[in-house]
């Protein structure tokens, strides 16, 4: 009698771990879904920031462009103003000036060369991540999908198990079940009963001494690890 009682002990604990792993999938995927919406959320935010970035860089090259042409223009007034001085030290003075505007000129000129530059590479991220971004939104969506339909399925296994263990509970032996199930659900694992491998208790290893295990294989009895209370079989 015992051994059948043990049978359906195990087969219940089958049918729990399976309904466990279910509703611990199950009760996870709105967290899961809320991180892969977040995911996408920091690739376009990403993409965004580049876009400020390379916005930021258009509007630096712009002044620079401006200074330059300012720059020019001043030149231009200096050098016409050459042809009308009277004095060596007035052409002198002037000279020096449009060689100043000029070595200045020079200074931006660099500068500006420099932000065409990193305007390339800002450009050529931008394209890269747009293109990444906009497919790992594509995909995200694609597996948030796949994943919402794999959990519907769950939702209906899980129904079945329920079922399943409930029909089975009904005919396993009150007081039993009632020991299994405090057993059960004091574990984090949800394990109530397990195997006696060998020496010892398969589920927390420790060694279960031979009076115990002799116990465990006549069958005449519930016997229980000692170290984690499980029923031994
Ligand atoms: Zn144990």
């Amino acid at each position: 009698m015992l051994t059948q009682e043990i049978e359906k002990l195990v087969k219940l604990q089958e049918l729990d771990t399976e309904i466990k792993t279910y509703q611990e999938i199950i009760d996870n995927f709105p967290g899961r879904k809320k991180q892969l919406a977040q995911s996408v959320e920091s690739a376009l935010e990403d993409t965004n920031f580049i876009k400020k970035e390379h916005k930021k860089l258009q509007v630096e090259k712009k002044e620079r462009e401006l200074e330059i042409q300012a720059i020019e223009e001043e030149i231009k007034k200096l050098q016409k103003r050459m042809d009308e001085v009277k004095t060596n030290k007035e052409y002198n003075s002037l000279l020096s000036e449009i060689e100043t505007l000029k070595g200045k000129k020079t200074g931006i000129e660099d500068m500006l060369l420099s932000l065409m530059e990193k305007d390339e590479e800002i450009n050529k991220q931008l394209a890269g991540h747009s293109v990444k971004s906009e497919e790992y939104k594509k995909d995200t969506a694609l597996k948030i999908q796949e994943e919402e339909k794999n959990i519907e399925e769950m939702q209906g296994r899980l129904k079945e198990k329920s079922a399943e263990r409930e029909k089975l509970a009904s005919e396993i032996n009150k007081d039993l079940y009632k020991i299994y199930e405090k057993i059960r659900k004091g574990k984090k694992d949800g394990i109530a009963i397990c195997k006696l491998e060998g020496e010892s208790c398969s589920r927390c290893s420790v060694f279960v001494p031979t009076y115990i295990a002799e116990k465990v294989k006549r069958k005449k009895e519930i016997v229980n690890c000692e170290n984690c209370s499980r029923i031994l079989y």
